[in-house]
Parts: C-alpha cells; structure tokens; sequence
C-alpha cells in the first residue's frame, strides 16, 4: 500500500483515495514532429527498477494532479509536488541522491 501526500491539499492518504496517471514529465511531440516521435510520445514509456516520476490525481480529495517521485523497487515515497513544476524540487532530488548516489535528473528523458 502506498501512502501518498497530496501537495495542494496537505492531505495523506493511502493510495485508494487516488487515480494514477502513469509516468510523469512527458514532454508533448510538437505538431511539425515526426511520426517516430509522435509513437515515441504516445506510446513510449519509462519501466525503471529504481527511481520513478509518477502523475497521481487526488480523486477522493481535491481532485488536482501531482507527481510522485518512488522507488519502483521499495515502494518508498520520495515526495510528491505540483504537476505544473517542470523540474522535481532540489530537495526533493537531494532525498533521491541519499538513497541511490548514482541517481541523477534527466530533464525530459
Ligand atoms: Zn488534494
């Protein structure tokens, strides 16, 4: 069981109360993209055994969308932020290096 903290609301709840939104920080294929990168856009995803992004939505709360940073091995919970925050907080990157050294932000990727 997941517990997830919604970051608008403040609330912590467990993962029942809301809707997963699959892997986050997906950057949109622009309208002059190939179709290679309108299928890599559509229909590639990330299946990491370690440190994970995630869209979750608040569905029995507030209702918004926010990310999820976890570890797909652990099932621990980084933290959660707004889903407009284009870039996981420094913080929130700084918990991830702790656990896994190795680890680094690809913006994008
Ligand atoms: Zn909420």
């Amino acid at each position: 069981m997941l517990l997830l903290n919604c970051p608008y609301c403040g609330i912590s709840g467990e993962e029942t109360e809301f809707s997963p939104g699959g892997e986050a920080h997906i950057k949109r294929a622009a309208i002059e993209s190939s179709d290679k990168e309108f299928e890599v856009y559509l229909f590639s995803r990330k299946n990491p055994k370690g440190v994970h992004f995630e869209r979750w939505r608040h569905s029995s709360g507030c209702g918004k969308w926010f990310h999820v940073a976890r570890s797909t091995t652990t099932l621990e919970i980084f933290g959660s932020y707004k889903a407009q925050t284009l870039i996981p907080p420094k913080e929130l990157q700084k918990k991830i290096k702790e656990k896994f050294p190795n680890w680094g932000w690809e913006a994008g990727k």
